[in-house]
């Protein structure tokens, strides 16, 4: 029964576009209702109507250590008596900015934004601005937010909703975004030739997260990497979904991977509106006041949302057993519905990596956004509606990875198991 998330679906459309603030939530493409959450605790999501969801889109990412985690809310129950804004610097700022300096690599100085998409918008200037040069490369399928320069060929709702082409973006900027597919080291090559002394920047997501899951083939990093060493191109790394999710250092860590740039966002914040990038000195150091490439924000580096992440990334870093006992609990998902995948019978793909894991209906390997879209994503549509049925949350596109967090049991991994045999029995 979902009666009061549909009266409230009807209401929100009365004064909100499409009833939503982020179009990914509104179920346009897998159809029906989208719920309307009430609260949530630990692994859990509550509706308005009541009924409980385990809950595997952890608010897109930053929910790492489950909802509500106590050390977080009291933080920030204490912050907030204090005011919850200053537009003025504060010590927890440079607390915020050395804890990170502390858990990721090739970061001596780092800035604070209010998200992704500004953390990603902002590396990319910076980019240009140092290199005085115009090109951005970046990959189809991966998703850097909504700045105009990055909606060429993205992932995530864009692709969900099919959208090739955005309105409002002028051709001036799309012409200087070149995509290439992911896995494809040729490709980026030859738009390096073709573009030579003009590219700027590469960006991508090191495990892509926005086309479902998607791991990158042996060396294509590497690859990457060392053409960008070659061709005086910054090296941008968007760590929004990866960092703090994959180990401490995100995926630069775990791949053993170097950024000139990296982003992040989502577990950054512990749940509050929060990105930030950050690099090497000699590149950082143009941005304002220290140098001309501007980038400011009324809200950047807020108390609340500082005292927020600064309690989830301290606790990732005091905690690293985390990070495995994450992962363990990904693989033994994998391993659960790989079983009732295969008594079923038909052709699936799951990828997985760290606690970032998703399934394909697909009869080949995904590698690729091409690859991505031609599995069968009705089918998913359709297994995202049965699970919600049984009171799993999945994210509603094939195009999302799905993401763990560490309040989950072992019960509530069964229990999805169990949902799952029963929602490919139905669909
Ligand atoms: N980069 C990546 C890899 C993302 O997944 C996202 C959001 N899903 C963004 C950037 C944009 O972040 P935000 O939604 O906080 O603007």
């Amino acid at each position: 029964m979902i009666e009061k998330s549909k009266q409230l679906f009807e209401r929100a459309q009365q004064s909100i576009p499409g009833g939503v603030n982020s179009p990914v939530r509104a179920f346009k493409s897998v159809g029906g209702t989208p719920i309307f959450i009430d609260k949530a605790k630990g692994a859990y999501l509550y509706d308005a109507d009541g009924n409980r969801y385990i809950d595997y889109i952890a608010s897109w990412g930053p929910m790492i250590l489950g909802h509500a985690y106590e050390p977080v809310v009291k933080a920030i129950q204490e912050r907030a008596v204090y005011s919850t804004s200053y537009g003025a610097p504060t010590e927890l700022e440079i607390e915020m900015a050395e804890l990170i300096i502390s858990m990721v690599p090739n970061v001596d100085l780092v800035r604070m934004v209010s998200s992704g998409t500004e953390a990603c918008m902002s590396a990319l200037r910076l980019a240009r601005g140092y290199t005085g040069r115009n090109k951005v490369i970046k990959f189809e399928g991966h998703y850097h937010g909504h700045a105009d320069s990055f909606l060429v060929k993205a992932g995530s709702g864009l692709a969900t909703f099919n959208i090739q082409q955005v309105p409002g973006i002028t051709a001036g900027v799309a012409n200087d975004t070149l995509v290439a597919a992911y896995n494809n080291l040729e490709q980026v090559k030859q738009l390096v030739a073709e573009n030579k002394g003009e590219v700027a920047c590469i960006i991508l997501e090191p495990v892509a997260g926005n086309m479902g899951c998607i791991l990158p083939e042996p060396g294509f990093l590497e690859g990457v990497r060392q053409l960008c060493d070659e061709e005086g191109i910054v090296f941008i790394l968007d760590e929004v979904m990866t960092g703090f999710r994959l180990a401490p250092g995100g995926a630069q860590e775990k791949l053993g991977i170097k950024a000139d740039l990296v982003t992040y966002g989502k577990v950054i914040g512990g749940g509050m509106p929060v990105g930030a990038f950050g690099g090497k000195k000699e590149i950082m150091q143009h941005i304002a006041p220290l140098g001309n490439v501007y980038q400011a924000g009324t809200l950047s580096g807020n108390p609340i949302a500082m005292i927020a992440g600064y309690t989830t990334l301290n606790t990732l870093k005091e905690n690293r057993g985390i990070y495995k006992e994450l992962e363990e609990k990904t693989i033994y998902l994998k391993q659960g519905l790989q079983q009732v995948l295969q008594d079923w019978g038909q052709p699936f793909v799951i990828n997985q990596f760290g606690s970032m894991i998703s399934i394909h209906f697909s009869d080949h390997p995904i590698i690729d956004f091409t690859t991505a879209a031609a599995a069968n994503n009705s089918r998913f549509n359709k297994f995202f509606h049965a699970m919600l049925d049984r009171g799993i949350y999945l994210p509603p596109s094939a195009f999302e990875s799905w993401f763990l967090n560490n309040a989950l049991s072992y019960q509530d991994l069964d229990e999805t198991v169990k949902a799952a045999k029963e929602s490919l029995a139905a669909i």
